[in-house]
C-alpha cells in the first residue's frame, strides 16, 4: 500500500486596490453591494474599464441587490478546506436586482435539489467583515439577508489594500526506495543507487535511473563517503511569511561527495558562519541522534532522513575552479 505525503505551500500577498475596488470592498464591510454604470448596463462586482471596448469606466457606482436571482449553478458535494462553504454547496450566477451581470458565489442550499434556475437569493454577511468577498459568507434562499454571528460593524477606514495567503496543497505518492533511504539514514549510511547502465548515482532513494528508465534497488546500492566539497551555496535572508521558522540569514549549500559524481543540493551547514561559507570548503555529514526525530520525507524533493547537515572537517580548502560547475 502505497503511502501518501501531503505538502502545503503557503505564501503570502498584498494588492492596493484602487479607487473602483476599494469602495466596493469597503461598502461589504457596510453590507452594501456596489456595481458600476457601463452605458445603460450596471457590472457587478464593479470594473474599471468598459469590458466591450477597454475604456475607462468613470467612478459611477450604484448599489444593487441585495437579493438576486440564480442564473445558473454547478453543485459542489465535496467542499475542500479552500472553498467559501464547509458543507456541500452550489456555486452560481447571482444577477443582483439592480445588475445587468452576474456575481458568481456560493449559494448554502442544503442540497442540490434546493437549487433551480431562477431561485431568489439573498446574502448571508459575516458578523465581522474586513472589506473581503467573502464578507459574503454565502448567498442563501430567499429575500431576506442574514447576519452570521456578532455584527462587528463597517470598516473604521476606507480598505485600500487586500492581504492574503495563496496556497497550493500537494499530495505525492511515497515509494518504499524513498523509505529504504531514509531507513538507511537512521543507520547513519549515505547510500546511493548506481544505474548499471549509464553508472550514475542517485540518492535520496529515487529508485530509478531517469536517463535509461532502469529500475533501481538493493542490488543496486552503494555506500558513499560522509565527506564531501562545497561547490555551490546561497546565503538565504529569511523574509518573515507565516510559517517561516528561521529568523538569521542561512546557508544552502551544494556538497560533492568525495569518491563519487554525486551532488547534494541544498545542504544545511552546521557550525558553519555564513560568512564561512565558501567554494571548496571541505564538510562532513553530521547525523541525527538514534531517536531523534528526523524528516521523513516524501514531501517536495528528496529527504536524505537522518542526515541534518555538513559541518567543516578543517582541512585545507580544494582550489579547483572546474568545482562550481558541479551543481548537478
Ligand atoms: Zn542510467
Amino acid at each position: 500500500m502505497t503511502r501518501f505525503v501531503e505538502s502545503t505551500i503557503t505564501f503570502p500577498y498584498r494588492r492596493s486596490l484602487g479607487p473602483m475596488l476599494s469602495a466596493f470592498m469597503t461598502a461589504l464591510t457596510e453590507r452594501r453591494i456596489l456595481g458600476i454604470r457601463c452605458g445603460e448596463a450596471v457590472l457587478v462586482p464593479p470594473m474599471e474599464w468598459d469590458p466591450a471596448t477597454g475604456a475607462a469606466l468613470p467612478l459611477d457606482l450604484v448599489e444593487v441587490g441585495p437579493a438576486g436571482t440564480v442564473q445558473s449553478w454547478t453543485w459542489v458535494p465535496a467542499p475542500t478546506e479552500q472553498h467559501p462553504v464547509q458543507r456541500p454547496f452550489a456555486f452560481a450566477f447571482v444577477l443582483l436586482d439592480g445588475a445587468t451581470t452576474p456575481l458568481l458565489h456560493a449559494v448554502d442550499a442544503g442540497s442540490a435539489a434546493a437549487m433551480a434556475d431562477g431561485m431568489r437569493v439573498a446574502p448571508r454577511w459575516r458578523g465581522e467583515r474586513v472589506g473581503r468577498i467573502t464578507d459574503i459568507a454565502c448567498f442563501v434562499p430567499g429575500e431576506q439577508p442574514e447576519l452570521d454571528g456578532d455584527d462587528t460593524g463597517p470598516a473604521a477606514q476606507p480598505v485600500e489594500i487586500m492581504d492574503y495567503n495563496a496556497r497550493i496543497t500537494y499530495r505525492n505518492p511515497v515509494p518504499p526506495s524513498a523509505d529504504r533511504a531514509v531507513e538507511l539514514s537512521r543507520q547513519q549510511r549515505l547510500v546511493g543507487m548506481r544505474c548499471p547502465q549509464c553508472e550514475r548515482t542517485y540518492v535520496g532513494g529515487r529508485g530509478y535511473c531517469p536517463i535509461d528508465s532502469i529500475e533501481l534497488g538493493e542490488e543496486h546500492e552503494i555506500d558513499l563517503a560522509h565527506t564531501g566539497t562545497i561547490t555551490n551555496f546561497v546565503i538565504i535572508t529569511p523574509v518573515q511569511y507565516p510559517g517561516q521558522t528561521e529568523t538569521e540569514p542561512f546557508a544552502r549549500v551544494f556538497v560533492l561527495i568525495d569518491d563519487s559524481d554525486v551532488v547534494l543540493a541544498y545542504q544545511p551547514t552546521i557550525e558553519l558562519p555564513v560568512a564561512d561559507v565558501r567554494v571548496g570548503r571541505r564538510v562532513a555529514a553530521v547525523w541525527a541522534s538514534p531517536g531523534e526525530e528526523i524528516d521523513a520525507g516524501g514531501g517536495m524533493g528528496v529527504s536524505l532522513g537522518a542526515l541534518i547537515g555538513w559541518m567543516p572537517t578543517g582541512e585545507p580548502d580544494i582550489a579547483d575552479p572546474d568545482l562550481v560547475n558541479r551543481i548537478f
